[in-house]
């Protein structure tokens, strides 16, 4: 069951002024916060591919965290498909999160005790798909994503490319119709980064994937059809990519 009912027509994601704030002194009399994203408005429809961009400390991954419903605004609107967030129960927000957006990291995060078909497998199994079943499923997307051949490899086995290769292809195992992706090409030389940002361009054109991913560099967001730029948490450029 898909986890994002999509409205044709309607934007995927759409976001009105706003706000979060971290509270930092827990303890204090007198709160202290620490405001990281001020009046944020976007819309994002389906099949777009974003990149996020602006200085380390500019709100990107907190944005990001808001869109994919792991962290909540201070103040403001978020409309997922056309429901505000804000009012799905945890059970509503779990199908989103598991079924609906696909998550990629800069580290990885893979399981270093599984092999790359294991990493891909386990949200299947706990999905309560057979091991057989989700294992050839996971063999599926390892070889969507070129890494046929290192399923029984071990995370510290396989390069830094190839193990995002693998997170990426634990992202797609529930069919997202999002893709979130924080510094996926981070810890990635120059030629891998280019060889995953075709990887989430085929995605994307290929799939129909919706990919919103924040890097740094300008050649990596140059393969997305709209940049948007963050400074001091606020949104000071949203611009698509004309025609060539
Ligand atoms: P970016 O991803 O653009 O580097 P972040 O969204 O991670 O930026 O962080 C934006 C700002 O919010 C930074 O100043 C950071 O220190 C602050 N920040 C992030 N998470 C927290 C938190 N849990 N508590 C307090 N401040 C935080
Ligand atoms: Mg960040």
């Amino acid at each position: 069951m898909p986890g994002i009912d999509n409205i044709p027509n309607q934007p995927l994601i759409r976001v009105e002024d706003l706000c979060k704030a971290y509270r930092l002194d827990r303890h204090a009399n007198q709160p202290v916060f620490h405001q990281v994203l001020f009046d944020i408005n976007l819309e994002i429809y389906s099949g777009e591919f974003i990149a996020i961009m602006g200085q380390s400390g500019s709100g990107k991954s907190t944005l990001m965290n808001i869109l994919g419903c792991l962290d909540t605004p201070t103040s403001g609107n978020y409309w997922l498909a056309g429901r505000n967030v804000a009012y799905l129960s945890n059970d509503e927000l779990a199908r989103v999160r598991n079924h609906g957006i696909g998550f990629v990291f800069q580290g990885f995060n893979l399981l270093k005790r599984m092999t790359a078909l294991d990493n891909v497998a386990i949200p299947l199994l706990y999905a309560g798909m057979s091991r057989n079943e989700s294992r050839e499923h996971a063999l599926t997307l390892l070889q969507q994503t070129g890494l046929g051949q290192f399923t029984l490899h071990y995370p510290n086995q396989l390069s830094g490319g190839q193990q995002q290769r693998v997170a990426i292809s634990r992202a797609l195992v529930n069919q997202p119709q999002l893709i979130l992706a924080d510094e996926p090409t981070g810890n990635l030389d120059t030629q891998t980064s280019h060889e995953i940002m075709t990887l989430f361009k085929q995605l994307n054109g290929g799939q129909g994937i919706t990919i919103i991913l924040v890097t740094h560099e300008d050649d990596i967001a140059s393969y997305a059809n709209r940049t948007i730029r963050l400074k001091d948490g606020r949104i000071i450029q949203d611009k698509n990519k004309g025609p060539l």
